[in-house]
């Protein structure tokens, strides 16, 4: 599996700063095809995601969801608008919005079936409040993601990201979990999907502080599938930089004569 590795802008870029992104982001990935790329702008800017990725093999999408198709529901978009707009993968349940929103599992799992119904993927973010080894990690995650999949079939399963986010490890001032404790964790959460009724392999990915310099360790690690950059990626050529590791990591998979990062 080629590795997914993409970003999130949280509240950042106008759209005419999205616009400015994308331009200098294009031709620094171009010929990058080892790797799946996405991008999860702001709302107001999925229509310049939508511009300017038409046609390439980078696909967007959103940082949330409201679990109705329609509604009386001031502020919030439908999954039938961002499937409108080519979305291709809608994230759901970051920590953020966990703690400033309360959003609990039950309502992160109305939003994955919102977003599965449209025919999109859903990133369900998970992660441990505080900095505890892989064993004591799991059940936090397995209980939450009991829940938030809970209606998830196996068809579907395959089409979910998990994105693992130790909360620690996100943001201004954190500093990334360990390869090899996220080696740990990726793999037990892969080989807990698979042990449930019905199971079958989610793509896992991780977040938390990832930059070039860090992103080649974890990209190197089994049970790994992909990236999700936050503020390193604010930056197009860091987030150009990481895509590439992600393409050297192929390259170190396949046969020699590969391409690697210019
Ligand atoms: C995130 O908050 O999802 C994230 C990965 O952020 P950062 O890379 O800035 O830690």
């Amino acid at each position: 599996m080629r590795p997914l590795i993409g970003t999130s802008w949280k509240m950042n870029l106008t759209s005419s700063e999205a616009d400015r992104w994308f331009g200098e982001l294009l031709p620094r990935v171009a010929g990058l095809d080892a790797c799946e790329l996405f991008v999860l702008p702001p709302s107001t800017s999925i229509w310049v995601a939508r511009e300017r990725l038409r046609g390439t093999a980078i696909t967007w999408g959103a940082q949330d969801v409201h679990p109705d198709d329609a509604g009386a529901h001031t502020g919030d978009v439908s999954a039938a608008m961002l499937a409108d707009l080519g979305c291709t993968f809608v994230e759901v349940g970051h920590s953020e919005r966990r703690s400033a929103y309360r959003e609990t599992s039950e309502l992160i799992a109305a939003k994955v079936a919102a977003v599965l119904r449209w025919g999109m993927r859903p990133i369900i973010c998970v992660g441990e409040p505080r900095p505890v080894p892989p064993s004591e990690v799991l059940p936090i995650l397995e209980a939450d993601l009991g829940v938030v999949l809970e209606a998830v079939g196996a068809r579907d399963l395959e089409r979910v990201v998990i994105a693992y986010e130790p909360r620690w490890a996100i943001g201004e001032g954190a500093e990334p979990a360990s390869a090899e404790h996220v080696g740990a964790v990726c793999a037990g959460l892969g080989d807990w999907l698979l042990s449930r009724p019905g199971g079958a392999r989610s793509t896992i990915i991780y977040g938390g502080s990832v930059n070039e310099d860090t992103a080649p360790a974890v990209l190197e690690t089994p049970g790994v599938d992909g990236l999700f950059v936050g503020r390193y990626a604010l930056d197009p050529e860091r987030f150009a930089r990481i895509a590439w590791a992600g393409a050297a990591r192929e390259s170190l998979h396949s046969a020699p004569g590969t391409r690697s990062s210019p």
